[in-house]
């Protein structure tokens, strides 16, 4: 392709031009040195509060496919760790329930 601002060829996977340093525009490779801001979202709110932080990573996961982000790896882990902390929160509740009616 070609700057847009001094005209000369730069290669296609370019994201500065390295005769006028300006931003090419390609997206697509400024893109892959970001982490997807929902992934690490995600990834903290699943410790904190499991069903947000799994729409979140759910949500994050889904940019980083489309948009070529970083955060795939922290999304899909965000998921598991909420769907864990659910899964932990549903026994735990099972469980007081079974000790509280135990102890009536
Ligand atoms: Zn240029």
């Amino acid at each position: 392709m070609y700057c847009k601002n001094c005209g000369n060829e730069i290669d296609d996977k370019a994201a500065i031009c390295p005769k006028c340093g300006v931003m090419t525009g390609n997206t697509s490779v400024v893109n892959t040195e970001k982490t997807n801001t929902l992934a690490i979202v995600g990834f903290v709110l699943s410790f904190l509060v499991a069903i947000a932080g799994l729409i979140c990573s759910i949500i994050g996961r889904k940019q980083c496919k489309e948009r070529g982000e970083k955060g795939m790896g922290l999304a899909t882990a965000g998921m598991i760790i909420s769907i864990v902390n659910m899964a932990f929160g549903v026994i735990y509740t099972i469980i007081s329930i079974a000790v509280f009616g135990a102890l009536l």
